[in-house]
């Protein structure tokens, strides 16, 4: 029970994909959310994504219908948003089946505002009232994540996972005590507990090393979740659904700077296979080429993340290369071919590379120690992963590596920062 937080707090509470995957466990979750609203909170807000492996079985038909579509279209987002639909309808009748009365409510009527960017859509703004009028008429309301309307009233997505940006969002609106993600493990582990077997969890973590970690690939939570819980200052706490010890979970706040201080030096590993590289070479002589190929780019809002480029002693680039996730690889090679019609990029080479991984190290220590990448080059070198390309900032190191070795070099850093002899 939330027992630091007054009953007349608002909490919303997430429930992902594995914890509604089949009946037995939506009536769970139901049963959970009866036992908060008997204890007395009653303005619990309920958010839900579609059932396991709905939405990849939605997007599979999409892709099956029209195999080379762009699939940020509002056909793909009429599709692939319908699995949270049903999950709404299950878990308000479960909550009628336990004596708990319910409101379920889609992006449309919540006016879940996004901009228009089908597939990666970024909510604006949520009306608050049906959720307040639902609490007045002592019903729990339950809410479709991942979906969105445009002013002009078409569905959109938020991007795949997006229904943990769903629930900050609402309690972000909701001024919310806290907003509760609830998954199949026990919170934020120090890896991907899947294929790192020792990884430990992290009991408390800041925003700034969580955004880290989602950014890069660390899928138990939605960057742009994170991104609006520190901005709007929403505490999160992250925790396994039917995990029987309440307090078995990673909460993340705001750190203050005493507490930033003490943090460890790296916090977490990530390992990112969604990773494919563009080389573009015979790039003529002068800076100019390398400015049409980024704006090009930027301009299909394709995002790219690690760029190198080959320079002479003059400063000319005679080529460049950089990753974007493989879904970007396709328009992203299109784009930059696209310059060959100017007369002076028609001899542009391109070249790309889709099996690769990138494997990370973040924490906020690292401000204050040097030496951490050096750690992270010497411990994958004595391993024999090969480094391809290398990117650092204030609290995180990154390598891309070759996809075959990226689940090796996530287990080779583990072992370096969390399980070494102390
Ligand atoms: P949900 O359907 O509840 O949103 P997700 O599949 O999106 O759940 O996220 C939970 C999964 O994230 C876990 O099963 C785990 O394998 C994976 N994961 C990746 N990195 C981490 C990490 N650092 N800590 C915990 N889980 C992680
Ligand atoms: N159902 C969506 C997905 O699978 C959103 C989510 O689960 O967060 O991506
Ligand atoms: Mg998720």
């Amino acid at each position: 029970m939330y027992n630091d937080l007054p009953k007349s707090a608002s909490v919303v509470q997430k429930y992902g994909g594995t914890s509604v995957g089949d009946p037995q466990r939506i009536r769970a979750v139901a049963a959970r959310v009866a036992r908060y609203k008997a204890a007395g909170w009653d303005r619990i807000a309920v958010v839900v994504s579609a059932m396991a492996g709905e939405t990849n079985r939605l997007v599979g038909l999409m892709r099956e219908v029209n195999p080379t579509g762009d699939h940020r279209t509002k056909a793909y987002d009429m599709a692939v948003s319908a699995g949270e639909q049903v999950s709404v309808g299950l878990m308000s009748e479960a909550l009628e089946a336990h004596g708990v009365a319910s409101e379920p409510l889609l992006a449309y009527q919540l006016q879940i505002l996004t901009d228009e960017k089908h597939g990666q859509a970024k909510i604006h703004s949520i009306r608050t009232d049906f959720i307040e009028n639902a609490w007045k008429n002592g019903r729990i309301p339950v809410v479709a994540g991942f979906q969105g309307i445009t002013s002009a009233m078409e569905i959109t997505t938020l991007g795949r996972g997006g229904s943990d940006t769903s629930a900050v969002a609402l309690a972000a609106a909701l001024k919310a005590g806290f907003c509760e993600i609830n998954t199949d493990v026990d919170g934020v582990y120090t890896a991907d507990p899947r294929y790192v077997r020792s990884a430990q969890l992290i009991e408390e973590l800041d925003y700034e090393t969580t955004l880290e970690l989602a950014a890069l690939g660390g899928k138990v939570l939605h960057s742009r979740c994170v991104e609006l819980a520190a901005k709007h200052r929403v505490p999160l706490v992250v925790r396994n659904t039917f995990g029987p010890d309440e307090a078995r979970r990673t909460r993340i706040m705001s750190f203050g700077e005493e507490k930033a201080l003490e943090a460890p030096v790296v916090s977490g590993i990530t390992l990112d296979e969604d990773v494919a590289k563009i080389t573009v070479r015979q790039l003529p002589a002068g800076n100019a080429a390398i400015k049409s190929i980024f704006s090009e780019v930027a301009h299909k809002e394709i995002n790219v993340d690690i760029i190198v480029h080959d320079h002479q002693d003059d400063g000319t680039v005679n080529r460049v290369g950089f990753t974007v996730q493989k879904h970007d690889l396709e328009p992203a090679v299109k784009a930059v071919e696209s310059l060959r019609s100017q007369s002076q990029l028609e001899g542009l080479q391109v070249a790309t590379q889709t099996n690769l991984a990138k494997v990370s190290a973040v924490g906020l220590g690292m401000r204050s120690h040097a030496g951490v990448a050096l750690t992270i080059f010497d411990a994958l070198a004595k391993n024999e992963v090969e480094i391809l390309m290398i990117s650092t900032s204030e609290i995180k190191v990154s390598c891309v590596v070759p996809l075959a070795q990226g689940k090796k070099a996530a287990q080779v850093l583990h072992g370096v920062f969390f399980e070494s002899a102390k």
